[in-house]
Formats: C-alpha cells, structure tokens, sequence
C-alpha cells in the first residue's frame, strides 16, 4: 500500500492583472481551474490576484512557490508593455529570459499571413525562461509555457477564455494526471423541507467523519449538501462514498427532491409528466415568478397548461371567480387562505387541469391594510388544489420585496411537491 501512495501535490493559482483586482472582469478562468484541481487529484490551498506590476508579480510567485508544488498563472502573456509575467517567472525562479527560436519563426509566419507590419515588441512573446517549454496556442500569439525548477513546476496560460481553455483542456491536465494523487469524487442531495441546523443535528455523526466531508450551502428554500471524499481510484472512492450515501438516504428519506443536480422546478415537471398530470398556476404578488421558473424547464410544455397574473383585487373575481364575499371581508381578503383557496380552486377549473397553484401576499411593504386590517409584509398564502382537494398554506417570510417573492415562489414549488408525493402536510 505504502509503495503505490505517492504525496499529494498542491497547486497554487496565480491571477495576473490589474482589471481582475479593479472588478472589470471576473475571474472566470481561475474557478475553471479551481473545478480541474479537484478532479485531476490535485490540493488546492491558496488563490492570489495580482496587478501588472513587475515587483508584486515576483513576489506573489515567490510566495506562491514557497507554499505549493505546482503554480499557475493567468494572463499578461501578450505583446504590450504590461504583459509581465514571462520576466516575473523567470525572475521568481533565479532563471533568464532566452529567445526562442521556433516561437518566433512561428510568430513571423502568423503576422505575415495576417499582412501585419512586424514590430520589435511582438518577439517578446517568443521569450521564455530557459527551463521552460512551450505549450503551442492555436487561438492567438502567445504560447503557454510549462517551467521545472528545483521540484517545482511553473505553467503560464494566456488570458483570453478562447486561448486559456483549449490548453487546461489539452496539456495542463496531462501534466496535472500525471502529477495528481488518484480522484476526487463527489455527490449532490439537494434538500427541501428541513432547515439547515435540524439537517445538522441529523448527520452530525457523518458531519465530524474525516473521510468524507459533507458540505452543506443554504438556498433560497433549500439545501444543497455535497459529500466529497479523496482516493486512490474511482473503485475506491465509490467504496468510501457507498456508506454514506446510503446513510443520508435513509435518513433524510423523501426531503431529498434530487441526487442528479435537477433544480426543484425540473424534479416536479419530471413528476407530473411520469404521473401525467397538468399544472395551472395563479399568481398575483409573485407576478409570473412561478410559471417562470416552470416554464424556464425544458420539456414544462408536457405539463404546464399556463396560469393567471391576478394582481389587482378585483382581477382575482373576475379572472379566478374568487367571490366579492371573501375580497371584501375584513377577515378575510385578497391576502387570505380562503382567497388562496378560491384562486387555486379557480385556476383548476378554468383551465381543466390536475393541479392548481395559486399565490397571494403582501411583498415589500409594512403598510398594507385591506378592508380596515393591516397585514404584515412578507404574509403570504399558498393554495394547492389537486385531485385530493385543496389546501392553503399560511407564511411570513422575512426580507425585502425581492427575498419575499423568490421565497414564496421557491416554497410555492416545495409545497406542490409535497401535494404530488403525498408527503403529509401541517
Ligand atoms: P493578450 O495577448 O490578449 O494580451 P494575455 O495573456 O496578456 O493576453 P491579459 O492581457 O491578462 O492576457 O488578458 C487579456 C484578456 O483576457 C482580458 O482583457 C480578459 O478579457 C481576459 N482575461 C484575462 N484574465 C482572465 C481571467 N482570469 N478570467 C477570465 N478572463 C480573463
Ligand atoms: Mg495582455
């Protein structure tokens, strides 16, 4: 066993430039990276950003190369006179600069084919420290390099997504294979129904196991947990995840709505069309939100028959037939469970299908008052009617007018999912 373990390789990330630091760009190609650590094997420990400054580039490789086995740089490979980063490696690793020779016939070739007047400048692209080689960049001028020094391996990619790709694709996940210790293997549950400190308390034994680390992340509504462990093989990572998975299965039964990264929207059209039911929604203080996240489902056309933007009170009687006895009752009103009921019992019989959503609240505002009541902001009611019947749900959400409606529109599709499974509701 000890014979075939080699040590584990960390990488450090290097971005050069003074627009990533600025926030002109997003550092896109740096998280694309981030993705190909982990599946090559690889540690990941530290990211740095760094302006187009001679000086500060040395010294982040320096520190870079002090702390990681493997660094890798982004951008500043061009012509001009901020594109730095050959002299800053070539510096960080006590190395010169050397001409070469088969880069700048390539770089004469390419400029006469594009009739581009050659400047002196242009053949700083041809430089390299002279422990380095080439990685060859069909989509621009500059090339990439891979520098070994001293143990440690320097790789320098250009900047432009188009150009930067193709070679994370091509020779920098050859050599991080090759460099990498065995896999990376990971699994989603995506969660609804149980918050983040029950869902805790629940696998808190697995939380503190070291083998396999579990990763929950809050969203809107739901929770996504992401168990990930490290091994030799894939036999192998499969072996150490089995366990677990099978624990968090059985455990948080049917709160877990996907293991394959579908959104909630997708896992209920999926469900009606296998129970081949049609959906019809009725929204007022969501505004389309809902039918805009089922509709957003490729293939939603199967299930989803349309709905009702019934925002004005009076639109609620004339569109959805909710009766003025209710609108106008100061104990009941357009923000009540008996309106939620109406609009859902509504949109199920105008529109002939299986299932009706409604939803009505009060979003964004501490001053709403209907009928002689005030109602407090983020009161909203979710009706469900559907071939059992139909029921409306009672909420307060907290939050600004925006977290208000994505709430109700994300606990809109949690509670259809419960109505669909057959999954008891409170
Ligand atoms: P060029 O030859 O175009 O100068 P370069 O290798 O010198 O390429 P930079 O000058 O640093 O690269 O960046 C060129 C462009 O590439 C930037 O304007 C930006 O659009 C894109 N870019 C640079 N770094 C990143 C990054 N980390 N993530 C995403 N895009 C980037
Ligand atoms: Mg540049």
């Amino acid at each position: 066993m000890a014979e075939t373990e080699h040590e584990l390789k960390f990488a450090e990330t290097v971005s050069i430039g003074t627009e990533l630091l600025l926030g002109q760009i997003v550092d896109s190609n740096a998280a694309e990276l981030g993705a190909l650590f982990a599946e090559c094997g690889i540690g990941h420990r530290y990211r740095q950003t760094v302006g187009d400054s001679l000086p500060r580039m040395v010294d982040g490789l320096r520190l870079a190369l002090s702390r990681s086995d493997i660094v890798i740089t982004i951008g500043g490979l061009g012509p001009t006179a901020d594109d730095l980063t050959r002299q800053a490696i070539a510096e960080a690793l006590d190395d010169e600069l050397i001409l070469d020779d088969s880069v700048k016939k390539h770089l004469i070739d390419l400029l006469e084919k594009r009739r581009v007047p050659i400047v002196e400048s242009q053949f700083r692209q041809a430089m390299r420290p002279s422990c380095s080689e080439i990685i060859p960049n069909p989509n621009g001028s500059a090339p990439g390099l891979i520098a070994r020094k001293g143990g440690k391996i320097v790789v320098a990619l250009p900047g432009p997504p188009n150009e930067f790709r193709p070679m994370i694709r091509g020779a920098v996940r050859d050599l991080l294979v090759e460099q990498g210790d065995g896999v990376i293997a990971s699994h989603e549950f995506r969660i609804v129904g149980v918050s983040e400190a029950s869902l805790d308390e629940q696998l808190a034994d697995l939380m503190s196991a070291e083998d396999v680390t579990l990763a929950p992340y809050a969203k809107l509504g739901e929770i996504h947990l992401r168990a990930t462990t490290r091994a030799a093989d894939s036999n192998e990572a499969e072996s150490k995840m089995q366990n677990v998975i099978q624990t968090i299965r059985s455990r948080m039964g049917n709160t877990v709505y996907s293991e394959s990264g579908q959104t909630l929207a997708e896992a209920i059209v999926a469900q009606l069309r296998s129970l081949g039911q049609t959906l019809g929604v009725a929204e007022s203080c969501t505004g389309g939100l809902l039918g805009g996240a089922i509709t957003s489902v490729s293939g939603s056309s199967e299930v989803f028959a349309g709905g009702f933007l019934t925002y004005a009170t009076e639109q609620k009687h004339l569109m959805m037939g909710v009766p003025h006895e209710i609108l106008r009752s100061p104990d009941m009103g357009a923000v009540s469970e008996e309106c939620a009921l109406a609009m859902a019992e509504g949109v199920r019989s105008k529109l002939g299908v299986d299932w009706g959503v409604s939803i009505t609240g009060v979003v964004g505002t501490e001053e709403y008052e209907e009928n002689g009541v005030q109602k407090p902001n983020g009161l909203v009611f979710i009706g469900v009617a559907g071939p059992n019947g139909a029921k409306a749900h009672r909420n307060l959400f907290m939050g600004s007018r925006e977290t208000v409606r994505g709430r109700a529109t994300a606990q809109a599709l949690i509670l259809l999912r419960r109505h669909l499974l057959k999954i008891e509701l409170d």
